[in-house]
């Protein structure tokens, strides 16, 4: 089936008395047990499975072309989860511009216990100048963020086949819509829920889904379940709900995107337009062989500092000020401030996630909003 039946139909698994044609949601913590101590329910107690979470793995695993699916309480411990999981002394090869709160995880929580380079994975040979006796896996994120990187999937997945590593890649910006790790010959495939596939700025989440059952998967489930950052009943009925119009959505995105990269690249306001679907940006042609549609998220370097930056989006009244991304409501933020005084990001770029409102309105606010 194609990924808009998969979306809306591989979720629905509970059957009710009441033949209801989309699932409830279950609140039950704790399931019956059977005459003979079986669960024929299929479930035991909601931290290790519960209906509504089995629903949002199939679909998210389906769409993904992945075996399993586990989903958490928020994206970043997904990725915490399969750290967690790498045995302490193991190395690992991380990007150099990769997603703010995945870094501090890295160099906070994981100093004592695993090693660490953050290097530019956009040249893929890059990678085998690195790879150490103890290197265990590649993580990659594309589209990256803030700088709207692009890694090339297939060519990493090479170099990690050839070395026996795991290679799991950060797909959030993309969704599950605008490319296939896996089937690119990614191992893991990591979103936070929390932005695209929630796409309504009201629900934390994260996932991984795997392409194939192996030991390492199999520490994951033990340390979602036992571990316990589940996401809960109701939280998954939204990203479940959400998830529906998902591939709609990214279309919306899409088109958006490139309206508003194509009308900033020619701002004489704006230095510099980081947007994949640009023929101007440097990994365009990776994007366009490994994408099928280049997204809503952007940055720009306006002319000036950051005091000129943080002008740009005190003064749009469209856009809300905000932190994060996916929503259908169009957001802006000056980067660099929400990172912190040891950030690299420029100081002025501004990173932007368009939403689906019409593009007219859009291009008028921010046009206002960058004329002196
Ligand atoms: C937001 C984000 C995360 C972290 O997800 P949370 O749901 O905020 O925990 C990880 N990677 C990328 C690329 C993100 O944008």
């Amino acid at each position: 089936m194609k990924p808009e039946t998969i979306a809306i139909h591989a979720g629905n698994l509970s059957e009710t008395a009441t033949n209801d044609v989309t699932s409830p949601i279950h609140l039950s913590t704790t399931f019956l047990r059977d005459a003979d101590g079986g669960y024929s329910g299929g479930h035991m107690y909601s931290r290790v499975s519960n209906p509504n979470r089995s629903s949002l793995e199939k679909v998210l695993a389906e769409l993904e072309n992945g075996f399993e699916a586990c989903a958490f309480s928020s994206g970043n411990t997904a990725g915490m989860a399969l750290f967690q999981a790498l045995k302490p002394g193991s190395h690992i090869i991380a990007p150099d511009d990769m997603y703010w709160g995945f870094k501090k995880q890295l160099q906070n929580i994981f100093s004592e216990t695993l090693e660490i380079d953050f290097i530019d994975l956009t040249i893929p040979e890059n990678i085998l100048a690195f790879i150490r006796p103890n290197t265990v896996l590649i993580w990659i994120e594309t589209p990256s963020n803030p700088l709207l990187k692009i890694t090339d999937i297939a060519a990493v997945a090479k170099v990690a086949k050839s070395h026996g590593l795991t290679l799991a890649c950060d797909s959030t910006f993309a969704s599950p819509c605008l490319q296939s790790p896996i089937a690119l010959g990614a191992d893991i495939v990591m979103h936070s829920s929390t932005k695209y596939i929630g796409g309504h700025s009201d629900v934390l989440g994260g996932v991984l889904i795997s392409a194939e059952k192996t030991e390492l998967w199999e520490k994951i489930r033990n340390i979602q379940q036992v571990g316990g950052a589940v996401p809960s009943p109701f939280d998954c009925f939204l990203l479940l709900r959400s998830i529906k119009t998902l591939n709609y959505r990214m279309q919306g995105h899409c088109l958006n995107g490139m309206a508003l990269a194509l009308h900033l690249e020619k701002h004489p306001a704006i230095t510099q337009v980081f947007y994949p679907g640009l023929s101007s940006h440097p990994q365009h042609e990776i994007a366009s062989k490994q994408m099928s549609g280049f997204g809503g998220m952007l940055s720009i370097l306006v002319k000036g500092g950051a005091d000129e930056a943080r002008k740009v989006v005190n003064k749009v009244k469209l856009f809300a000020q905000a932190t994060s991304l996916g929503g259908v409501e169009s957001l802006i933020e000056h980067r660099a401030s929400v990172e912190g005084p040891d950030t690299k990001t420029p100081q002025n770029l501004i990173r932007i996630s368009v939403g689906l409102e019409h593009i007219d309105d859009l291009i008028a606010d921010i046009d206002q909003a960058l004329s002196q």
